[in-house]
């Protein structure tokens, strides 16, 4: 059981991964795996920190592209593949679609171009389910400048065009894999958008 979780900034993914964590936990121990990515390991680690530096906004946006791809490589051998051979219950924070959304739409370089590359970086596996975080832009934006200072230059620097660019490739996903991906409302107060999350595992995975 693969569930990887989407969403744009400020949708809150990291919060309420948190609380789902800790349910999921108690029901399964340790039968369930919750990871990060760019991340997880020491090579994708390392790969998110070159990506994540802000010393780096000259990076090219194929680069980038390239470099999100490697880290989810290594995650996936190192990880995520291991736990599901172990029939774990993996929730991945951020997969393919991430980079669809943000290097595809947001950097401009294309859907299918960034689905061909992590096609070869994954050899095509998908996650079970995607729960996708569902944020306007703008709310989304001012969430990050009550609660995270530190992430205002980055978010100055992309724009509100970029973010809405990642919202409606986010949404277009949703269209084209309606099985596989499923929208909560994160707009919804906390505690209603982790019950909403909850419910959507439950009905997949009844049992
Ligand atoms: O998931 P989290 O919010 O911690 O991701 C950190 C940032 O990395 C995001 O805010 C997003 O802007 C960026 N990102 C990206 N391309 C990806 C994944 C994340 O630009 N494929
Ligand atoms: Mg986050």
């Amino acid at each position: 059981k693969f569930i990887s979780f989407e969403g744009p900034d400020g949708a809150g993914k990291t919060s309420v991964l948190k609380e789902i964590d800790i349910k999921l936990t108690k029901q399964l121990g340790d039968q369930l795996l919750l990871t990060r990515e760019p991340g997880g390991n020491p090579i994708s680690e390392s790969i998110r920190h070159i990506i994540l530096d802000k010393a780096n906004t000259q990076m090219d946006a194929r680069t980038e592209a390239l470099l999100y791809a490697a880290a989810r490589r290594q995650h996936l051998v190192e990880q995520v593949i291991p736990a599901l051979d172990a029939g774990k219950v993996v929730l991945s924070d951020r997969y393919v679609d991430s980079s669809i959304a943000y290097q595809g739409a947001g950097r401009k370089i294309g859907a299918k171009e960034v689905w061909q590359m992590n096609q070869f970086a994954t050899d095509g596996l998908e996650p079970d389910l995607t729960i996708y975080l569902d944020i306007e832009p703008q709310e989304g934006i001012q969430r990050i400048k009550q609660h995270r200072q530190n992430e205002i230059n980055r978010l100055d620097v992309e724009q509100l065009a970029f973010h809405q660019r990642v919202r409606s490739a986010y949404l277009k996903l949703l269209e084209q894999y309606p099985g596989r991906i499923k929208l909560i409302d994160a707009s919804q107060p906390f505690d209603e958008v982790v019950a909403a999350v909850q419910a959507t595992i439950v009905r997949k995975y009844p049992d």
